[in-house]
């Protein structure tokens, strides 16, 4: 339904998308999940035509958004970053403003009733937009991408902003149009995809880092366990305890203090559930710990996670397809890409911890 093909979008000498390729089809839910400034907004305004691509093309149902913008955008409902709402007018106004704009024929008012159903703003129809919340200005702009029954949702960040109950909704929302639509969201937390995608394309510095199945996704993710415990005693005697434990394969200390404990973190070997031994071990040794609990992922966290999940899969994958020269030269360059991007993230993340040395010293 969605084909982006070799996608190229530079901004003066900073590329913000670098040739990305990839196909989502029809009534998939797919996420863009990437830091800020990973290139998601960019590659979504090419997709709905606000913005032309450097290089590249982008199909929408086989309609080409460069050379047939009206028809390729009939099939889209998009809400950018920032909701395309006038604040002059009243809602009503406003989705009357936009069914005009779409060249809708279905019948308005039953159309625009459904709409606001669906979207639940038909207690603020007459209310001047300005004067709405966050939350309902979203919905508004949500209301207005659905105008048309488009087969296409494309949503650029839906819950920022909004309060965690607005947020239930949106995600309920999203599943709802899943059934029926194409859809692509993109954010940069986690538990927001991993809530409502079938698919998860994770994107970095304008590149595609991973695409897998959400499941894939959280296997990856929850393989890798990590857990803060507060420890009471000597730190060197209750580090080498933690370390002693089969399948602890990091211990450190945290700066962070609880009465006489100390806080930890330790990650552990796929898995693998250290959490008796770990009691035991430390009982046995007379340090006492107070608290365990288990400590979810970051973003950074799930990139290395991935991409070392993805290499392990391509190295089986060489392997298995040595003697096909093409598929070997292209998984050397994916192979590459993927190393320094971790590379890149681990040095991020240590100059990061550096910093905050500094600002704790
Ligand atoms: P995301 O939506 O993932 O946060 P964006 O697509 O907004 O990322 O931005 C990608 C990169 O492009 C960033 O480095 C950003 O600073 C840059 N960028 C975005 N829009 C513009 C613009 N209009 N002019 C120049 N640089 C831009
Ligand atoms: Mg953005």
């Amino acid at each position: 339904m969605i084909k982006i093909q070799h996608l190229t979008k530079n901004y003066g000498t900073n590329c913000a998308v670098d040739d990305i390729s990839c196909e989502i089809g029809r009534g998939e839910t797919v996420g863009f999940l990437g830091p800020n400034g990973a290139g998601k907004s960019t590659t979504m305004n090419i997709l709905t035509g606000y913005l032309s691509a450097s290089a590249g093309r982008v199909l929408i149902d086989g309609i080409d958004i460069l050379s047939d913008p009206i028809g390729a955008k009939k099939l889209i409902g998009y809400l950018p970053e920032q909701p395309p709402v006038y604040f002059d007018m009243t809602v009503d106004e406003y989705l009357n403003f936009n069914y005009d704009l779409k060249g809708c024929t279905f019948d308005r008012k039953a159309h625009l009733n459904e709409i606001c159903e669906v979207t639940r703003i038909g207690d603020v129809r007459r209310r001047l937009i300005k004067n709405l919340s966050k939350g309902y200005r979203q919905r508004v702009g949500v209301a207005q991408a659905l105008i048309g029954n488009p087969p296409v949702i494309i949503f650029d960040e839906p819950t920022v902003g909004l309060d965690p109950k607005q947020i239930i909704e949106m995600r309920s929302l999203i599943r709802t149009l899943g059934k029926k639509h194409t859809v692509l969201i993109s954010t940069h937390i986690l538990q927001e995809v991993q809530a409502v995608c079938d698919r998860i394309v994770i994107i970095n510095k304008g590149k595609i880092v991973a695409d897998e199945k959400t499941e894939n996704i959280t296997r990856a993710v929850e393989s890798n366990k990590r857990y803060s415990l507060k420890v009471c005693g000597n730190q060197r005697e209750v580090l080498d305890a933690l370390k002693s434990v089969p399948g602890i394969c990091l211990a450190e200390a945290q700066t962070s203090k609880d009465g006489d404990a100390q806080t930890y973190i330790i990650e552990c070997e796929s898995g693998a559930d250290v959490r008796k031994k770990l009691f035991f071990t430390l009982a046995q040794r007379n340090l006492a710990m107070i608290g365990l609990e288990a400590v979810g992922m970051n973003l950074e966290d799930v990139f290395i996670s991935v991409v070392e999940q993805t290499e392990q899969a391509k190295a089986a994958e060489k392997t298995r397809y040595a003697r096909n020269t093409t598929k070997k030269r292209e998984l050397k360059t994916r192979e590459t890409l993927t190393k320094e991007l971790a590379e890149d993230l681990i040095k991020n993340a240590e100059e990061q911890r550096a910093r905050s040395d500094d600002e704790d010293n």
